[in-house]
């Protein structure tokens, strides 16, 4: 066999999906699997954005469009973001991608190379550092401390600073946290990016899925003026249930996004035609099943709160958004389960309980904070009552270390 490039040497496969993967793989086997690691809606894609794609088939909407996507989507877009933060962009300033994740993968190959450093916040999605590396960079990592909403210290944020840091990806609603990040931080973490004249890429994927009835707020719409130094990555997955159709976009100066359409250009040329159909229907449609969708995860966030709050040693932080919440499970490490094996971190207790209480969760290790899982409650009430009850017997069936 050839020998394998060195950037894939140490390359993991995504915790996320490779959990969600072997979830639905032990389902499908008649398993009776409680599936709390899902980082996707549980809902189907809404009628009107289905039948969109289908007129487009239809219609022959079927060939290449241009590499930075069809000019009425990037429209749409710039629409939204006027509404939803007031800020005006025009559509060179926007590119469309297959998911804001190939957003993310070809905004670090535009903007890092070895030698830069990318600070991350932890907890941080997973995909991230990998990201980061695959342009050859190195990611810093600044962590917060769970009583603190996990918001890291300003100073903690400044001392990370070096020569070498080219920008900072921040992801607010957050995955894994489903918390916000304060106006207050954002204001602070603006002002070292004008002092140090910081990238920053603002993932804002959950933004509508923000349960305190407050609109978006990301680190443009506190700092406008720092339009020059900030990218803006979205797209549909989430607020419309459509993590399969693969579309996403990134906002920003027009020279970095041009720098994206071109390496787009060279990889995976434009979106899916049909997709991008799809999410231009979603963007301009009704909006009314997104505040649908939004009144569930709510629903579903406190009702999972509540359940998990009766196990003792856990700590919680109530979620404020998306649908995840990432919780401490520390007091439970040194157990030994009922075989005799120590529960000695995050990995460790995924696996017993996937094994021993069928419910499979995401271990904090890969969001950058072994202490904690990640719970998500895309799920029907129902699977969340039974998946919180089957924690909590298989947690009282772990003996204390003597
Ligand atoms: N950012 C975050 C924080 C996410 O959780 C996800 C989930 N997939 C993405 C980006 C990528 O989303 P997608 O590629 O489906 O648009
Ligand atoms: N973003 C989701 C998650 O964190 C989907 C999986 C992925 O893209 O990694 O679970």
């Amino acid at each position: 066999m050839s020998k394998l490039a060195h950037r894939v040497k140490d390359l993991k496969p995504s915790a996320t999906l490779a959990i969600n993967a072997k979830a639905k793989a032990l389902r499908s086997k008649g398993v009776d699997i409680v599936n709390l690691s899902a980082g996707e809606p549980d809902f189907d894609t809404p009628g009107h954005i289905k039948e969109a794609a289908i007129k487009a088939i239809e219609q022959g909407f079927t060939r290449y469009t241009p590499v930075p996507g069809i000019p009425e989507l990037r429209e749409a877009v710039c629409t939204k973001i006027k509404e939803d933060y007031g800020l005006e962009y025009s559509i060179d300033e926007v590119v469309i991608t297959c998911g804001a994740k190939q957003a993310l993968f070809n905004l670090a190959q535009a903007l890092f190379e070895p030698g830069d450093e990318v600070i991350l916040l932890a907890p941080y999605w997973v995909s991230y550092p990998p990201i980061v590396e695959l342009a050859g960079a190195k990611p810093v990592i600044v962590g917060g401390a769970q009583e603190r909403n996990f918001e890291p210290d300003l100073k903690l944020l400044e001392d990370a600073l070096s020569p070498r840091t080219q920008g900072l990806i921040l992801n607010s609603p957050s995955n894994p946290t489903g918390l916000v990040y304060s106006t207050e931080f954002l204001q602070g973490l603006a002002q070292l990016a004008r002092q140090r004249d910081l990238v920053i890429i603002s993932d804002d994927i959950y933004d509508h899925l923000r349960f305190d009835g407050k609109g978006p707020e990301n680190i443009l719409s506190v700092a406008p003026d720092l339009r020059n130094q900030v990218i803006i990555v979205n797209g549909v997955s989430k607020t419309y249930a459509m993590t399969g159709w693969r579309i996403g976009w990134a906002v920003g100066p027009k020279e970095i996004i041009a720098a994206v359409s071109r390496i787009q250009g060279q990889s995976t040329s434009n979106a899916n035609s049909i997709a991008q159909k799809a999410a231009l229907a979603a963007l301009c449609g009704p909006q009314d099943c997104v505040a649908e969708m939004r009144k569930h995860f709510k629903r579903r966030a406190q009702l999972l709160y509540q359940e998990l709050s009766q196990i003792p040693g856990l700590r919680l932080t109530a979620p404020q958004g998306t649908f995840y919440t990432f919780v401490n499970f520390a007091a439970y490490y040194g157990c030994l389960t009922p075989s005799g094996t120590e529960i000695k971190d995050s990995l460790s207790l995924c696996d017993y309980l996937l094994e021993e209480a069928r419910v499979a969760t995401v271990p904090g290790i890969a969001f950058g904070d072994d202490n904690c899982l990640r719970l998500s409650f895309a799920n029907a009430d129902e699977e969340i009552l039974k998946g919180v009850a089957r924690i909590k017997e298989a947690l009282t069936r772990l003996k204390p270390a003597s």
